[in-house]
């Protein structure tokens, strides 16, 4: 993947935001622990600018990403939407060009949901019995069968998903 900011170029022009937009191929993202496919193209806009001698970049990134569902661990592919100012440090803007490729990698991970969901209300595998309460009832004898979510906890408990784990 090559998509790149020439630095003489944006330097010799201040005030003049330069935009690259671009599909690029990244197969796979690692997250902790984790390698995710990407399914196709990452869609990738970019703006850089030169303003009082420092380069300031602003950066959109779009993908479909294969994710696992935290709760009941079917398959889904997760909508990467991430937009940011990502901070440049001295020595990623002293060569010849401003390489975005790692930058790309970070505004994906950044896009990633720490527990994605099938959907809003999966209601995931039972810990006691294993069954997949999407789709089936409690086996035989689970004491998951007598107890029943109150909707109040339910509640509670997409809002403790929604919280943003360590990243
Ligand atoms: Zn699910
Ligand atoms: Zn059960």
């Amino acid at each position: 993947m090559t998509m790149r900011f020439d630095l003489a170029a944006l330097r010799a022009d201040p005030g003049r935001p330069f935009s690259l937009s671009q599909d690029v191929d990244l197969p796979h993202v690692e997250w902790q622990g984790e390698t995710l496919r990407v399914l196709g193209p990452v869609h990738v806009a970019a703006t850089a600018i030169c303003q009082e001698g420092e380069i300031i970049l602003r950066m959109s990134v779009r993908a479909r990403v294969r994710r696992t569902c935290s709760r009941c661990l079917v398959e889904l592919v997760e909508e990467v939407a991430e937009d940011g100012t990502p901070e440049l440090h001295p020595d990623e803007v002293d060569g010849s060009y401003l390489e975005l490729a790692p930058f790309i990698v970070a505004a994906l991970r950044l896009g990633l949901s720490p527990k994605p969901l099938c959907a809003p209300g999966c209601l995931g595998i039972c810990p006691e019995c294993g069954a997949d309460l999407n789709r089936e009832r409690h086996r035989e004898g689970c004491h998951g069968q007598t107890k029943r979510l109150d909707p109040r906890l339910a509640k509670l408990r997409e809002l403790l998903d929604e919280l943003p784990s360590e990243r």
